[in-house]
């Protein structure tokens, strides 16, 4: 029976900047069609530290401009931007790729929004800076307008945002209909956007979604046999960055709990990829994780290389 991957995309797979993303997904989406060409069914989802970043910075300076109707973007509404703007570039580069190799497969963007818990701890606690530097005045604004913003080390005030736990993909039914008609998903980018549910209505929320997270639940959602998740390293390490550094090549669930408890992982990178693959992997028996090179897809999904999490 065919296998189905999702794959993550991390940073180094969309570069930081407009024109990097328009090289690097040529880049990733050569990778990608390797697994499609190999037989795998493939749904893709995919971070969005910098580009959400980039929105929200070009937004504030856009409210500054236009002082008349001083205007904050909802972070949620800045997800969905980054998700339709690396999505665009993203399914572009590999329907081309996938045609230059004679596949015949669409290739679409599910605008994906992902149910987060209001009461999720996350939203008291809200660590994440993000955007652009204020003074007192802006801050004051930012915080009628309902965001939490914090005095950061004597250099001005930023907004931060809450990381919650990604819940239920809300478009889920729509992205199993297209991967179960033989098409391509990309799906929960940027980890979704962010929703709390009021009766049937969908709030925004300001917050950003691990996508290491989101793409465990959507993993998980479609009944995958993989998680690959591609970052910049080929494979995890126990004493990461210290002469006695060892790569993992096989890891049981239980010797990734132990590494984890020992605080071999860096919180907010390694540490929720290694918490997704743990929690994937032990989630049915057919399933298991990947860590790897976005270049080494294809051998490490055969056992050559990456960190497998069984
Ligand atoms: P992505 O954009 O793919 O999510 P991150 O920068 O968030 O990438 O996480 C990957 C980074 O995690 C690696 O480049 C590496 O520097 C760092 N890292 C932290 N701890 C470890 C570890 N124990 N083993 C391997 N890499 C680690
Ligand atoms: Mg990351």
């Amino acid at each position: 029976m065919t296998k189905r991957i999702v794959i993550a995309l991390g940073g180094n797979a969309l570069g930081n900047t407009l024109p990097e993303q328009m090289i690097a997904v040529k880049h990733t989406s050569k990778a990608i069609a390797d697994l499609i060409e190999a037989g795998y069914e493939v749904i893709i989802s995919h971070g969005n530290g910098p580009q959400v970043g980039m929105i929200d910075q070009a937004m504030t300076v856009y409210g500054k401009q236009n002082p008349s109707s001083p205007t904050f973007t909802p972070l949620s509404v800045c997800v969905a931007m980054s998700q339709a703007y690396i999505g665009y570039d993203l399914q572009n580069a590999l329907r081309e790729e996938l045609l230059d190799r004679g596949i015949k497969k669409s290739v679409t963007t599910i605008i994906t929004q992902v149910r987060v818990d209001s009461d999720d701890p996350a939203f008291k606690n809200p660590t994440k800076p993000i955007g652009q530097f204020m003074n007192e005045e802006e801050a004051k604004l930012a915080e009628k307008n309902g965001f939490k913003v914090i005095e950061d080390s004597g250099r001005g005030y930023r907004r931060v945002v809450a990381s919650p736990k990604p819940k239920e993909i809300i478009e889920i039914e729509t992205v199993k209909s297209l991967i179960n008609a033989g098409e391509v998903v990309i799906s929960c980018g940027g980890g979704g956007i962010p929703v709390t549910r009021e009766g049937n209505h969908l709030k925004g929320a300001g917050a950003v979604i691990d996508k290491d997270f989101a793409s465990c639940l959507l993993a998980q959602e479609v009944d995958a046999d993989f998680l690959i998740i591609l970052t910049a390293v080929e494979k995890v390490a126990i004493n990461f960055g210290k002469p006695e550094v060892k790569w993992l090549d096989n890891i049981t669930v239980e010797e990734a709990k132990q590494y984890m408890a020992e605080g071999h992982f860096a919180p907010g990178s390694m540490l929720p990829k290694v918490q997704a693959a743990v929690e994937f992997a032990s989630s049915a028996p057919n399933r298991s994780a990947l860590i790897t090179l976005l270049e080494k897809a294809k051998s490490g999904i055969s056992g050559e290389t990456g960190t497998h999490i069984k």
